[in-house]
């Protein structure tokens, strides 16, 4: 059994990343420990969203606080931020917009690397919350996609994969420099 307090981050190319996390059967008090501590971890490093492989876990869980947008409507039921620190548990996306668009992603377990991933714009979200009770909800903006970002990471995908061609060459200094470290 993990303790909490033995929990780190992780970063490229940690194997851990490139593994698939296993779905969570029961939210007990234990993966509620493994949460709030990862919820740690992502402040102390100032990011807005951690997925459990980053953190040496392999369970289907991450968090995220993501600041709303100001300028966005939340018309059609879409949030864009969520209300202090959330706990997702075995997400899956049961909707996607046929919107897509590039931004300018980093990561935690990627330092000093930025660049392109095209993804849906509004998503719908379904997972569990840290009580393990279900709830669906849709979401837009940098919230989308930071839920997108935090479920690749459960299937061992990085945004590596995901950039643009221009944003891989970009960054191809940068990757062999942490491969080296
Ligand atoms: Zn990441």
């Amino acid at each position: 059994m993990t303790d909490p307090s033995d929990l780190r981050l992780r970063q490229y190319p940690d194997p851990i990343l490139r593994e698939r996390a296993e779905p969570v059967d029961e939210v007990d008090d234990r993966v509620r420990g493994l949460a709030r501590r990862m919820i740690e971890i992502m402040r102390e490093a100032d990011g807005i969203g951690l997925a459990a492989q980053q953190v040496g876990l392999t369970i289907r869980v991450f968090v995220c606080d993501v600041p709303a947008d100001p300028d966005a409507s939340e018309t059609d039921g879409v949030v864009t931020g969520t209300d202090g620190p959330m706990v997702c548990i075995n997400p899956e996306f049961v909707d996607a917009s046929d919107e897509r668009s590039p931004f300018d992603e980093g990561c935690l377990s990627l330092p000093g690397l930025r660049g392109d991933v095209i993804r849906p714009e509004v998503v719908t979200l379904k997972a569990l919350d840290a009580e393990g009770r279900p709830f669906e909800v849709r979401g837009g903006g940098l919230l989308a996609r930071c839920w997108q970002h935090e479920t690749d990471h459960l299937d061992g995908v990085l945004i590596i994969d995901r950039m643009t061609q221009m944003s891989r060459l970009k960054n191809r200094r940068k990757l062999r420099e942490l491969e080296r470290a």
